[in-house]
């Protein structure tokens, strides 16, 4: 057997360490890596299913014009010749790269160089800017610098943790165990603003379900009260902290506590202990995501959480921070070597001393002196016909951008689409005139950086397939082939780690935080064996900021108007991911265990909404917004605010014929950062009404395509599962089933159909539609797909000594569904998320299931002593 390779986790920004040990060709056992400071060893529910989405299935193996495989010398050639003309007629900003943080910083770096430095635009931006580029302009305002002032001990270190705008139970799990973890050892105290009750806030202290948008309002009544307490940290204030003219007087009418619980839709008494608690505990973090940064006040978000800390002391010790975490595996890496369009490289900005420094460096001969377009506003000049070439890198904008439906007609209006990615088939590779094969995680060799700075080798253990390269390569071949073949010259991902850190020392003097001197001369075994380090240390501890006063900077920031419910739009949409997947799908959607936690696009309705609407749990419904509309399966529940909806960003054209929430939000963004507003966004919903529903399992890898309203594909062992809904005659189905032996039955009192195809003694495919009956549970025929000898008993979708229905899957680990839990609770009277680990194994591997596992027992308790009374 091979030995273990130490990498980093290929999702979100908590950058866990993996332990990867290959078995067999393209087969890898995944545990987590107990050295590594961000996880020890534990891994949640996506990270420990890495194994399963390592094949080669849907890969992207050659480069390819069109539909016509072809050399890489000409698909790289043709890539060259088409930016180089395009230059050459309209100008550098005619072309622009769209890249991603899946890329890593050696990827990252080298895109960067090329496009800011070479062809002399600043036309590089990234799938970050939707995620966390709030956070970045929030920093920059307050500190000079894009500095996360936090570490994940900080976490262990709080005696309270405020969670804002982040569902940190489903897309940061394991930072999410980590203050399980404290709050077990050191009784830290949890608070969870979020307008959505998730499950984050299963167990915690205190929950403010505050309405979308009003957090300007919460953060500035929270110090009003503090100061009017007496207890703004004057010392820390008055050495450290630039406080603007009129700051104090403009918090002082307002912000009372009676027309901020007003402002922010919250029970005042609610708002008065959160404030009580947050003045009774000075070591307190402050934790936010997505619901803070994707708004069109994002960045003054960020800034109202800044100023609670700056004015209170709570930075630069340990446990007190704000702490922006990010969504994906190397977002923090994109921000360091300069990959967004608003920055220039290495944390320096556009300011002519940085654009002349940058240049003397790389030796560049027409540098960008000015910041380029950023994504929404990149893909809308493209759309206006004043982006000529567009390369995108390892991300899926087709699907992701707000307002999908005119990114998509923006594409198709570009002259010269590039698209290097991993997967061949994708909504965004549909509009590329060249795809180029990239290499995915397990063959890539490089670093990224995670939420709190630390810098860690991701590292191959499978070759390259076919003829993937890494993007790095693919990057410097096209700029060697656009005639700047010795600034290029890299053979080797430490090459360009080292040009990146001395980048980063180039004449700094301490002029900014980020500075990997220290790794800039370390030779190719040393990179290799790198451990994860993190730089800045303790940033500010010395109480001084990259400032040019030396202080940190309070920004006067007010509550926008929220806007009343329009009348064709009376809810607002909410939007983000589900625990077991990870953005378009292409690698999480492989692993079937991942599949059965969320297996359709939802639409999440409270009661009295859907009341209203006339629609129960479990309907088809369609969600509209001015900017399009798309249909989802009706979730009912509580944990919405009445008003408000939200859908999943996961589902696209490849695996759903609804789902499709890119189409929905508004193209707005906030004005400093960029950033789009996708968490509040009108929108109105009505039933959609089907004859008949049904599913559909096929032993077939390649998706089919299902003629019927409703269709969603999701993997299962062996095959694939779609849920199916539509009008007209469901016979029309049939043509999906594979060839071999049929067998059926018919019920014409409900409008059933089953049908079994049966192919040398295997299950090939089922089809079970019906108009008014009841559909049965799908596992047992989904075990069929692995079992011999099967036979026309099929049809009744149970077999001798088949289990009751588990129901829907909670734990993926050890595939135990709701129906299991809520019996085992009730018969063996458990009391506890441990004695459920105990009775059914669930919760005790990754740990990711445990919040749900709270929430199931604290309902089923309650439904207990309900028909008790
Ligand atoms: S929390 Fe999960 S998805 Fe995120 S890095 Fe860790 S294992 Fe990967």
């Amino acid at each position: 057997m091979a030995a273990a390779v130490r990498t980093t986790c290929a999702y979100c920004g908590v950058g866990c360490g993996i332990s990867a040990t290959p078995t067999g060709p393209r087969v890898v056992t995944i545990r987590g890596d107990e050295a590594h400071p961000a996880n020890a060893g534990r891994l949640c529910s996506k990270g420990t299913h890495l194994g399963e989405t390592v094949g080669l299935a849907g890969r992207l193996l050659h480069p390819m014009i069109g539909d016509r495989q072809v050399r890489w010398d000409k698909a790289l050639d043709l890539v060259a010749k088409r930016f180089r003309d395009t230059i050459a007629r309209y100008g550098p900003d005619s072309v622009a790269f769209y890249v991603s943080g899946q890329l890593l910083t050696e990827d990252y770096y080298v895109a960067n160089k090329l496009m800011k430095g070479f062809i002399g635009s600043a036309n590089i931006d990234t799938n970050s800017r939707l995620c966390m580029s709030s956070a970045v302009a929030g920093h920059n305002r307050a500190f000079g610098e894009d500095v996360v002032p936090a570490s994940y001990q900080d976490l262990d270190k709080a005696d309270l943790v405020v969670l804002v705008g982040t569902n940190t139970a489903w897309c940061h799990p394991i930072v999410y165990q980590r203050i399980q973890a404290a709050r077990t050892a050191r009784g830290t105290k949890l608070v969870v603003i979020d307008p959505r009750r998730t499950e984050t806030c299963e167990g915690a202290d205190l929950h403010l379900p505050l309405r979308p948008g009003s957090d300007v309002a919460l953060m500035n009544g929270l110090l009003a009260w503090l100061a009017d307490k007496g207890m703004v940290d004057r010392a820390f204030v008055d050495s450290h902290v630039e406080v603007p003219d009129g700051f104090w007087e403009h918090l002082a009418t307002g912000h009372d506590l009676w027309t901020t619980a007003q402002t922010c839709d919250l029970d005042p008494a609610v708002l008065l202990r959160f404030y009580e608690m947050f003045a009774a505990h000075p070591r307190t973090v402050t934790l936010f995501s997505q619901g803070i940064n994707q708004s069109i006040r994002g960045t003054d978000q960020v800034n109202a959480i800044i100023n609670v800390h700056l004015a209170t002391g709570r930075i630069c010790q340990p446990g007190a921070a704000p702490f922006s975490i990010t969504g994906q595996p190397n977002a923090m890496g994109g921000r360091e070597v300069g990959g967004l369009a608003s920055t220039l490289a290495a944390h320096m900005d556009f300011a002519p001393e940085n654009v002349a420094r940058v240049g003397r460096f790389w030796a560049a001969p027409r540098m960008a002196t000015r910041p380029g377009l950023k994504a929404v506003d990149l893909f809308r000049a493209m759309g206006e016909g004043r982006i000529k070439a567009l390369w995108v890198m390892a991300t899926n904008p087709a699907v992701s951008l707000p307002d999908a439906g005119n990114v998509r007609a923006a594409l198709e209006k570009c002259p010269f689409v590039v698209v290097s990615d991993v997967i061949a088939d994708t909504d965004t590779t549909a509009y590329a005139d060249v795809r180029l094969p990239a290499a995915a995680w397990g063959e890539k060799d490089g670093t990224v950086t995670n939420s709190e700075r630390t810098i860690s080798r991701q590292r191959p253990f499978m070759a390259l397939p076919g003829e993937a390269k890494p993007d790095w390569w693919i990057v410097k071949e096209v700029a060697r082939r656009m005639g700047w073949s010795g600034e290029f010259a890299y053979d080797h991902p430490a090459d360009i780690w080292r040009e990146h850190a001395r980048l980063t020392a180039y004449q700094n003097e301490g002029a900014r935080v980020l500075n990997l001197a220290a790794h800039a001369a370390i030779g190719n075994g040393a990179y290799e064996a790198m451990e994860p380090f993190r730089w800045g240390g303790t940033p500010f501890a010395d109480g001084r900021f990259p400032t040019p006063s030396g202080r940190a900077r309070m920004v006067k920031v007010g509550q926008m108007d929220l806007q009343a419910p329009l009348a064709d739009w009376p809810l607002t949409l909410n939007t983000g991911r589900y625990r077991d997947q990870w953005h378009t799908m292409t690698r999480t959607g492989l692993a079937s265990k991942l599949a059965r936690h969320r297996e359709e696009p939802l639409v999440e309705v409270h009661p009295a909404d859907a009341a209203a609407l006339g629609l129960n749990d479990r309907d088809l419904a369609r969600v509209s917004t001015p900017q399009g509309n798309s249909t989802f399966r009706v979730m009912l529940s509580e944990g919405q605010r009445v008003g408000e909806i939200f859908t999943p960003i996961h589902w696209t054209d490849r695996t759903s014929t609804g789902g499709r929430t890119g189409l929905l939000p508004r193209p707005l963004v906030d004005p400093h950062s960029g950033q789009p507003g996708f968490k509040s966004t009108p929108a109105a919903l009505a039933k959609v009404e089907t004859e008949w529903r049904g599913f559909l399992i096929v032993r077939a890898e390649e998706p089919v395509r299902v003629p019927c309203l409703w269709a969603t594909r999701v993997a299962v062992p062996g095959g694939a599962l779609y849920e199916v809904a539509g009008n007209g005659d469901a016979a029309r189905l049939e043509s999906c089933l594979p060839r071999g032996e049929r067998v059926e039955a018919i019920d014409a009192t409900r409008g059933t159909r089953r049908v079994a195809v049966i192919a040398q003694g295997k299950l090939a495919g089922v089809l079970f539609v019906t108009r008014s009956g009841l559909l049965p549970s799908r596992d047992w025929l989904i075990d069929q797909l692995q079992a011999e000898d099967v036979g026309a008993a099929v049809l009744a979708a149970r077999g001798p000594g088949s289990q009751p229905d588990k129901g829907a899957t909670v734990c993926v680990c050890f595939d135990i569904g709701l129906n299991q839990i809520v019996a085992a609770i009730r018969e063996q009277a458990l009391v506890d998320v441990p004695a459920i680990g105990t009775a059914l194994g669930a919760g005790t591997n990754c740990g990711s299931c445990r919040p749900a596992l709270a929430r199931i027992l604290t309902q089923t308790n309650e439904e207990a002593l309900d028909a008790a009374e």
